[in-house]
């Protein structure tokens, strides 16, 4: 029969890879949670509508890759392709912000239709922070450093801070005139979408990925030269601030982000590792996402990072997280197996991580695979222990072996447990 295979741009992230993930997920997770940030989990889908006011029509993200599908009750519905828009919405549904300012963390998939290469895919997953309800700079400052905290905790190294402002609504429009008075004379030689977008959305051109297009947009008039006085001041805020925490960062008045809802700050952090796909965290201010969802008015920041780049560089920059196993148990016999799934799972009770050898094999194999396994010790069970209720205890690190009973074993786990802390210690486990 013919195969079925995942979809382009989907793919299976194996146990082996798995690892990497968990330790990412592990490290944000501690970092965010000690800052205070909760996580929130939202539907992975939600009405178009959401996503078209929330992200804006005239951008990549909803103009051309979303999963959009019409459900079986004639709703329009959207697989999200990015966390903010969601997170906001929930917030207005749920007031949450009757309880006050709100510091929120998500990971899960997003879906967008790209085309796929390394670093980009059609289902992709981002880990992301939003605060909700501070219009301060330190809030900015705050989301930065946690970022920088968490890349910084996972050995990342050669990541560049790239920031801007895009000032107010009323800045951009002065901008605006400006930037499309640079670029008309140019009209011809930009790309096909960056002619469009001209008339609809221009600060996006700056956006393009089309390298005529980026040479034409390096000359253009810079936004910072339109700020307001209090854009102005937000920015050198937050600029005083990161030089505080020691952070650095390069001004890039190019970088606009995707997305409509942006105000002040913008950010992306880029890795000088990945080639052409190597932004790994963007974020950046969206004072006006909530009002434009029907909410209150609530200043916001948040960023999210892509994993999958992340998980690339990781996979370059160190091995393999292991497994860790405390006992391999090996067992032959029908009196001895039935014994040592019993054990095996007394043992988990008492707090051990053991993998029990189901092969039924020739002992010389079940010992091959407790030596692979990367645990600390052996359990071997034959017809002699489990006519004497007894089990052997090898230790793999030695080849030390001795001969305990089983209930002595479970009883009286703590002995053991203290040699398996210092065998695991002083031999570090390879598989
Ligand atoms: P890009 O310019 O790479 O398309 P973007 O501006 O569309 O990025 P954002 O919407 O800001 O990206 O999403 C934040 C991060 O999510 C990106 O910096 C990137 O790391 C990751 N990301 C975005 N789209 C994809 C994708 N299709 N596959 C994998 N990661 C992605
Ligand atoms: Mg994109």
């Amino acid at each position: 029969m013919e195969q079925i295979q995942a979809l382009r741009g989907t793919r299976d992230i194996l146990p082996e890879e798995v690892t990497y993930w968990q330790q990412l997920e592990s490290v944000a997770r501690q970092i965010l949670a000690q800052a205070n940030y909760q996580e929130i989990r939202t539907p992975i889908f939600e009405q178009t509508a959401l996503f078209e006011r929330g992200i804006g029509e005239a951008t990549d993200v909803v103009g051309k890759e979303m999963y959009s599908f019409t459900d079986r009750g004639d709703r329009a519905i959207t697989l999200r392709p990015e966390g903010t828009a969601g997170v906001v919405r929930a917030a207005i549904e749920n007031k949450l912000q009757t309880a006050g300012m709100q510091r929120l963390w998500y990971t899960g998939p997003m879906f967008r239709y790209e085309r796929p290469q390394a670093g980009r895919q059609r289902q992709f997953h981002q880990l992301g922070v939003e605060v909700l309800g501070s219009g301060s700079p330190r809030a900015d400052v705050e989301v930065i450093a946690l970022a920088t905290q968490i890349l910084q905790r996972l050995d990342l190294k050669t990541l560049r801070l790239e920031l801007n402002s895009v000032g107010t609504k009323t800045d951009r429009q002065y901008y605006r005139q400006a930037l499309v008075d640079y670029l008309t004379p140019h009209q011809a030689e930009l790309d096909a979408d960056s002619q469009d977008r001209l008339t609809r959305n221009p600060l996006r051109i700056l956006d393009s990925k089309d390298k005529r297009t980026q040479e034409i947009a390096a000359a253009a008039p810079s936004i910072l030269d339109y700020l307001g006085d209090d854009s102005r001041a937000h920015f050198e805020a937050v600029q005083g601030l990161l030089t505080d925490l020691g952070i650095a960062y390069q001004l890039n008045p190019r970088l606009v982000r995707g997305l409509d809802y942006y105000t002040h700050t913008a950010f992306e952090m880029i890795s000088e590792d990945l080639g052409a796909q190597a932004t790994v965290c963007g974020g950046g201010r969206y004072d006006k996402l909530a009002e434009e969802l029907g909410g209150p008015e609530t200043p916001a920041i948040g960023w999210a990072m892509g994993l999958e780049r992340l998980i690339l560089l990781l996979q370059k920059s160190q091995p393999a997280p292991v497994a860790e196993l405390d006992f391999y148990v090996v067992s032959r016999g029908d009196r001895a197996e039935a014994q040592a799934l019993v054990l095996a799972q007394k043992l988990r009770y008492q707090g051990f991580r053991v993998e029990l050898d189901l092969s039924g094999s020739a002992f010389g194999k079940q010992f091959k695979r407790a030596d692979r396994s990367g645990a600390v010790a052996c359990l071997i069970l034959g017809d002699g222990e489990a006519e004497r209720q007894t089990v052997n205890l090898k230790w793999l690190n030695t080849g030390e072996q001795e001969e305990l009973t089983q209930s002595n074993l479970i009883e009286n786990s703590e002995p053991i447990r203290q040699r398996i802390l210092s065998a695991a210690n002083s031999s570090p486990r390879n598989l």
